[in-house]
């Protein structure tokens, strides 16, 4: 590929509204341009990354035995009403009508369409085990858009279903897709860590997920440090339940009616607090005593989800939208919390305070409540607070905290979907029985990013060598010296001719610019063609290491290989 006919728009200047390191190099490197939030382009430098992963994808996948296929993006409401997730995904369903007004959805994910499928031509344990999947753009309507491809509202997905006649067979397929995702995170040059997960609301038992390891991870994970022990903090951690027995004897205790508490107005008279300083609380006070608790969105009063015990000012709560989203949801319930959690917004839900708690009763809350004081918060009822040091699970080793960015997740669902659609075998004896489901995901599009979080420094992206876009960037530093460009134009045709993926900057731009779009782009092998080309001399540059030497041109090939 010659840059000079390459839609590679390469950025001077750090984008203002880009604040981590994958985001601004795929802006700056020319890969993505945005058309609205959490809706970009690959320009065809991420689009060559986005096939490598792909292809990478494809083959572990064809290697454990899934089958490719298309399923739609466009889904009838009324499948999604089947399992009654068209009211469950909220806001997070992006909907649509058509011409008649009949109602459809852009698919998040296709449990619901394969499921469809398999009932319909599945009649017998004798057709089973099957596994597909697909790789396909996806969309979620995220209640915050950001970081680029890590959180798009569209975004590419490689997701596969299995389906089994018993629980042994989905156990065997969970397995076989456990490695295949740790072949394919390892082949794409990620450091990664399977993390035990939280299975939710979808009646599913067993579930993995796959975090690459990094500081802007918006998940954190609890793990060994001498086994392979590793959960995502929200399964480590904590069910919180709200309390059945808080200590009502203290007088302090006021038993209040909350129904009607639902915006932040109500909170502010709730607690008498001026309804200015619960935002700013919340967004500058988090050392003190302000804590976020959420409850699931179907009103599962007492499975509240916290995801880890820290300081406040940990609590990730950055805009008023957010805060006013959350806390104008109609109120269930709360929890007993200390003043020190993290608890991070999931599916929608609750509000915040001081000293309030659930009193496990609807539209009932506890004021005047002291955590430390009332409640045993290391170890009350559910609630468990893990800690930095303390022993692992497993016996083998002491827990500790990292960030970790989710780019996949493996899952065993169970019959939730098959029950709800009617998705039945007949097994050995004739009976009919539902059929047994496990899915799994890659987020295709967010591994991308998560591989730049991992592989860059100064001076942009510092590819790993199966993923990167090109394996040589050569640089004819000066177009106008005929030499250099006629050298440039040989090599570039016996390199590609050798199978290396090429990109020649043919440009006629200025050495400094060259080299400092080099730098930024990563590409993990630069030849720069400068004034010893007469001499037959060239500099061979790694990115990743910054090792550079010369070759002369005629022991080039040898040299690479
Ligand atoms: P998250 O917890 O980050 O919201 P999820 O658990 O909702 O992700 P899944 O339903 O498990 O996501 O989807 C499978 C994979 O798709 C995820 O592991 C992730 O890599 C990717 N993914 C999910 N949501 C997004 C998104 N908004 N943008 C990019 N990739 C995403
Ligand atoms: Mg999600
Ligand atoms: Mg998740
Ligand atoms: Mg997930």
């Amino acid at each position: 590929m010659k840059q000079s006919s390459f839609l590679l728009p390469t950025l001077r200047d750090v984008p203002a509204d880009a604040d981590i390191a994958s985001h601004q190099l795929m802006l700056r490197a020319g890969m993505i341009k945005q058309l609205a939030a959490g809706v970009y382009s690959y320009l065809p430098l991420a689009k060559r990354v986005i096939h490598k992963v792909e292809n990478i994808v494809h083959e572990e996948m064809s290697k454990a035995g899934s089958q490719q296929l298309t399923m739609p993006t466009l889904h009838p409401a009324e499948l999604w009403q089947e399992t009654g997730r068209w009211d469950k995904m909220g806001g997070e369903l992006m909907r649509l009508k058509d011409r008649h007004n009949r109602s459809f959805a852009l698919g998040p994910t296709h449990e619901e369409v394969i499921t469809s499928i398999i009932r319909d031509f599945i009649q017998s344990y004798k057709q089973l085990p099957l596994n597909v999947y697909q790789i396909q753009t996806k969309f979620r309507d995220e209640r915050r858009p950001r970081f680029g491809l890590l959180r798009g509202r569209e975004f590419i997905m490689k997701d596969a279903y299995s389906f089994h006649s018993n629980e042994e067979s989905l156990h065997e397929a969970y397995e076989k897709m456990y490695e295949a995702y740790s072949k394919t995170f390892t082949r794409v040059g990620l450091t990664f860590r399977p993390v035990i997960a939280d299975s939710g609301a979808m009646g599913g038992k067993d579930t993995h997920e796959f975090m690459a390891l990094a500081e802007v991870g918006e998940d954190t994970i609890a793990y060994s440090d001498s086994s392979d022990y590793a959960a995502n903090i929200e399964m480590a951690a904590v069910q919180v339940k709200a309390p059945n027995d808080l200590p009502t004897h203290r007088e302090e205790l006021n038993k209040v009616e909350t129904k009607d508490v639902k915006t932040i107005e109500d909170v502010s008279e709730l607690l008498n607090v001026p309804a200015s300083s619960i935002i700013k609380s919340l967004l500058t006070n988090v050392d003190g005593d302000w804590v976020l608790v959420l409850i699931r969105g179907d009103h599962e009063l007492n499975e509240i989800k916290l995801k880890h015990q820290l300081n406040a000012k940990e609590i990730r709560l950055a805009t008023n939208e957010e805060v006013l989203e959350v806390v104008k949801t109609p109120v269930g319930s709360i929890g007993p919390i200390g003043t020190s959690l993290k608890v991070v917004a999931d599916h929608a839900i609750q509000y915040i305070v001081n000293g309030v708690c659930g009193a496990n009763e609807e539209h009932k809350h506890y004021t005047g409540v002291h955590a430390e004081r009332d409640i045993d918060v290391e170890n009350y009822g559910d609630i468990r607070f893990i800690k930095e040091g303390e022993p692992s699970p497993d016996g083998k080793g002491k827990i500790r905290f990292a960030q970790g960015i989710e780019v996949g997740q493996v899952f065993k669902l169970g019959t939730f979907y098959s029950e709800n659609m009617g998705a039945t075998v007949l097994d050995e004896n004739g009976k009919s029985k539902p059929i047994m489901m496990g899915c799994y995901g890659i987020g295709v599009s967010r591994t991308v990013a998560a591989i730049i979080e991992q592989h860059h420094d100064e001076k942009g992206i510092t590819w790993p060598y199966e993923v990167a876009p090109f394996h040589i960037h050569l640089l004819a530093l000066n177009m106008k010296n005929q030499e250099q460009a006629d050298l440039g134009e040989h090599l570039y045709s016996l390199l590609s001719e050798k199978g290396y993926e090429v990109l020649f900057d043919d440009r006629k731009e200025r050495a400094g610019v060259k080299f400092n779009d080099a730098d930024l782009v990563g590409i993990p092998i630069r030849i720069a063609i400068g004034k010893k080309a007469s001499e037959g001399i060239v500099e061979l540059k790694i990115r990743h290491s910054g090792e550079s030497v010369e070759v002369s041109v005629s022991d080039l090939v040898d040299y690479l290989a």
